[in-house]
This record gives structure tokens, sequence and C-alpha cells, in this order.
């Protein structure tokens, strides 16, 4: 091959690769097609084993936890990608307020390879957000994971599966015992979901009050519920 031609062929893969590389959104550093590099994704704090399978927090050999048998919620699962710690909430904060929607591709990444490991739901449902909050945030996060889940797994989502009637406080501002009381009686279900088994999509499970009230209402309607959570909080919350 001429001298010529090496460098056309050698200065056409380098322009290739910089067109389709790209920086990690952690350090910076390269990253190829993917939006962390191999160290950050390989550094990220995966939810760990053992826990309980209903809830998700840690028990020591990952039997259900006693809050669970005591009270069992609507839901009888959770799949929790991440633990919620840094940078995991770092990137969903730029996910939720940023608008940086490439990073739900990324995070729903790990939430669908967990998924695979068991049956697939008949559809996921996006938590959805009070139409007053869509407007002023413009999108919800829920809905672009569950979106991004959905091209990964081939599960459809069912957006208008509950409506959120009620424009609660929002719940971060609230001690924890209030979180269930303020978020009472806030959806609504109208179908018959009789047999199905539905995922609820969301970004963040801290105390799991909307999520269990979400899941109440579809199992009111006949639906078998489990959570498939970005990320869960780890510290002991619920009653
Ligand atoms: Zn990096
Ligand atoms: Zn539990």
């Amino acid at each position: 091959m001429s001298n010529f031609i090496a460098a056309i062929l050698n200065s056409c893969t380098n322009f290739t690769r910089t067109l389709l590389s790209q920086e990690c959104l952690l350090c910076g550093g390269a990253s190829g097609h993917d939006l962390l590099c191999g160290d950050c994704a390989n550094g990220l704090p995966y939810h760990r084993v053992p826990a309980c399978p209903i809830c998700a927090l840690p028990t020591a050999g990952g039997e259900t936890c006693g809050a669970c048998l005591k009270h069992p919620p609507a839901f009888n699962r959770t799949l929790a990608a991440f633990d919620y710690a840094f940078p995991v909430d770092a990137l969903l904060h730029a996910f939720k307020y940023a608008g940086q929607l490439p990073v739900a591709e990324a995070l729903a990444q790990p939430l669908a390879d967990l998924a695979r490991t068991r049956p697939l739901p008949d559809a996921l449902v996006p938590m959805p957000l009070h139409p007053a909050r869509l407007k002023e945030r413009g999108f919800n996060q829920a809905m672009e994971l569950a979106r991004a889940l959905s091209r990964k797994l081939n599960v459809p989502v069912l957006a208008d599966a509950a409506i959120r009637q009620k424009d609660t406080a929002p719940q971060a501002g609230l001690p924890w015992k209030e979180r269930r009381r303020n978020i009472r009686g806030a959806f609504d279900c109208r179908r018959n979901f009789t047999g199905k088994r539905l995922a609820v999509v969301d970004d963040v499970m801290t105390t799991g009050a909307t999520l269990g009230e979400l899941a109440k209402t579809l199992k009111k309607n006949g639906a078998e519920v489990e959570l498939w959570v970005v990320a869960r909080t780890l510290e002991k919350t619920h009653v």
C-alpha cells in the first residue's frame, strides 16, 4: 500500500473515531460509544445481594425482611440496579432536573440486565407525574426510563395504566411517617388488569410509600405488581 493511501486511510480512521467517541460523563476520559468509561462504569454502586426480594433492603442471607413479613406490601418484588449513592445520585439528578435524557439509556441498561434474569412482565408502568408537575418539568423521568427499558426488553409501556389525581406535596420534604398519609388515594386506575403482571418503573425508591400506593391501586384492579427502580436507598425506613 502506498504511503499516500495509508495516510488517507489513517486519517479516515481517526476522523471516524473522533465522530463516534465521546467523553465519559463522570471523569471526562475517553468512553468510546458509551456515556461512561469502563473504569467509571465498574466503580458504580451496583445494588448487591443479599437483600429482601420484596423491598430490596439488605438482609443477612437474602431472606424476606421482617417488615415485609409483618406488613406484606402490594408489590411482590423489587429490582434495583444501584444503591442510591454517589455518583448514581448525581447522575439521576442530572437526568431528572437538567433533562439529560441520554443518561436514561445508561441508567436503564443494568436494570434491563437484571430484569432479563427473570420472567418478563406483560407491561411496564412508569410512575405517573401529576399533569402540573409534568408541565413544570417538561418530561417524566420514569417515562423516559420505561421507554429505554421497553426498547431493550421488548416489553410494552402502558403510559395510562393509572393517573395521578392528587398533586401531592413533594415526598422529599416530609418526614417518613407522613409520606404514606400524603400519598394515600393519589392514583386512579379504571382498567381491568386481572391476570396481568406489571412492572412499575421509577428512578429512586426511598421509603417505597409512593411506589407502594401505586402498586396497591394496580393490585386492586387485578394486577400482580413488581417494582423496577434504578436506585434504592439503603436506610431501613418502612414500619
Ligand atoms: Zn470515566
Ligand atoms: Zn422487605
